[in-house]
């Protein structure tokens, strides 16, 4: 299956624990089938402290905890039409303007182009 999500599109979660969820698409990991979800999957990352010594005050640099965003599968994730707000597929199509986009199967309407640049 061709990747149709694209960096900046709102998708929600189909299956899993985060499975209703709906945020915006901060990254897509084609090598891996996967993409990050703002604000869905998020995980704790306990990070380490620095394991150099050269600490001079004597305050010991303790770890913290990073949120994050875990990748999901694509396979997951369905596109949100930002038109008519729901679930949907999305088709190659022209625009009136002639131009190919992506086009929202449930109201005709084109996605908004692939970030560019962004
Ligand atoms: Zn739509």
């Amino acid at each position: 299956m061709k990747a149709r999500i694209v960096k900046g599109d709102t998708v929600v979660v189909l299956r899993g624990k985060e499975k209703g969820k709906r945020g915006t698409v901060k990254s897509i990991l084609l090598a891996d089938g996967a993409a990050t979800v703002e604000g869905v999957n998020v995980v704790k990352r306990h990070t380490k402290p620095q394991q150099q010594t050269s600490n001079m005050g004597g305050s010991s640099r303790t770890g913290g905890i990073v949120e994050k965003e875990a990748p999901l599968p694509l396979s997951v994730l369905q596109y949100v039409c930002e038109a008519c707000k729901k679930p949907t597929r999305l088709r190659r199509g022209e625009t009136k303007e002639h131009r190919v986009a992506r086009i929202c199967v449930r109201c005709g309407e084109p996605a908004r182009e692939s970030a560019k640049g962004a």
